[in-house]
């Protein structure tokens, strides 16, 4: 089968011709029908070879949708040809965070050696793909694949941060979200959907604060060294309840700490890395600081629920899997519309 493998540090991926895998006891091998590519595939790609942990070669990709297509010894509850999207936090399912479905949060994920796909396991941009538990898929019935394939991380992992801040997220509340890009401009349509909140995005891209208006982002500016003094004056001194940082360097830090509100939250999704002032004087009150990972799985069935509402869509472009390169030369360059997703 053809797969997109990142095959040496440094170099970019590139298509190759593997051996198609067999679904061993336990396992679901699925035929993959839309595979989306995240910004963290770039970060990792980014890695120098001290950093890099996730083994090589990399089939790539922790967005998947697919039809199953084999199913391993002992498997029972799936239908053959049922389309199902790949819950990708993957944990053991036995712990107290598993047991929640909270497998984002696994205790036992890395002493067991279990990697989500695309991220050390074999991933979704290929043909074909292994899933290591039917727990792990989620049937999405006649929902297209290629326009619902982000929401199992560009949908869930927004979802997943915005939700713990949702009962301070009241009628008078201001939410910002900082980068419109695959994550960001779901951001703004999960905030739209499940909160009174007056929603303002930021971004260096013109094109990016454009499609913030488009997809429901009451206000949008510029992100620079004037954002947070905006965002003040938008909401009469008060600053905003929360942020919501897809971007989380230095510059963006101090932003999102500057325009935080008393008892707000800044919530920092963006794996960019910088320091923040603390203490009970470094801040407003009671404000916290929080930085969650992608989601879990009832929240996963949560989003496709949103989405089969019509309350939350991926702007999408569509590459091939020969195109597949050029789909993370463009999310690398910051060119995207959404989302990228490659149909293998
Ligand atoms: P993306 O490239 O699609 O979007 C990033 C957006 O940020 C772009 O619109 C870009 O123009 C904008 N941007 C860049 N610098 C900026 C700045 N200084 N101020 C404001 N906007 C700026 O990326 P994505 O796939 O949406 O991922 C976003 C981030 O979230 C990445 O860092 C990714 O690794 C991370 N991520 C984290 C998790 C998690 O579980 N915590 C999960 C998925 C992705
Ligand atoms: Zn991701
Ligand atoms: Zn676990």
């Amino acid at each position: 089968m053809k797969a997109l493998q990142y095959r040496q540090i440094g170099v970019e991926p590139e298509v190759v011709e593997i051996e198609t895998p067999e679904p061993g006891p336990g396992q679901v091998r699925i035929r993959v029908t839309a595979a989306g590519a995240c910004h963290s595939d770039s970060f990792i790609m980014g890695l120098t070879e001290e950093q890099y942990i996730y083994g090589l070669p990399l089939t790539l990709g922790h967005e998947g949708v697919g039809v199953v297509d084999k199913l391993g010894a002992g498997v029972t509850g799936l239908e053959l040809g049922e389309s199902v999207a790949v819950y990708g936090p993957q944990g053991c399912g036995r712990c107290y965070h598993c047991a929640q479905g909270e497998e984002n949060y696994c205790e036992r994920a890395a002493e067991l050696g279990i990697a989500p796909p695309g991220l050390g396991a074999p991933g979704s941009m290929a043909e074909f793909m292994l899933v290591p538990d039917a727990r792990h898929l989620l049937p999405i019935g006649d929902l297209d694949p290629v326009a619902n394939v982000a929401l199992t991380d560009a949908g869930l992992t927004p979802y997943h941060a915005i939700k713990q801040s949702l009962p301070k997220l009241v009628p008078g509340s201001t939410a910002v979200v900082i980068g419109a890009g695959g994550l960001g401009h779901v951001a703004i349509q999960l905030l739209r959907a499940l909160t009174p909140a007056m929603v303002v995005a930021l971004d260096v891209s013109v094109d990016k604060l454009k499609l913030a208006t488009e997809v429901g982002a009451h206000h949008v500016f510029p992100s620079d060294a004037e954002s947070a003094e905006r965002v003040k004056e938008l909401t009469g001194g008060k600053g905003a309840t929360a942020v919501f940082d897809f971007v989380a360097n230095q510059p963006t830090l101090d932003a999102g700490h500057a325009m935080i509100s008393v008892e707000g939250d800044q919530v920092l999704v963006g794996v960019g890395a910088g320091t923040l002032p603390s203490g009970v004087l470094a801040g407003p009150f009671d404000s916290t600081v929080r930085a969650p990972y992608w989601g879990s799985r009832s929240e996963l069935f949560e989003v496709y629920e949103l989405a089969r509402a019509g309350l939350v869509h991926v702007e999408t472009e569509v590459f091939s899997l020969d195109e597949a390169p050029e789909a993370y030369r463009r999310l690398h360059d910051g060119t995207l519309r959404g989302r990228a997703v490659v149909v293998p």
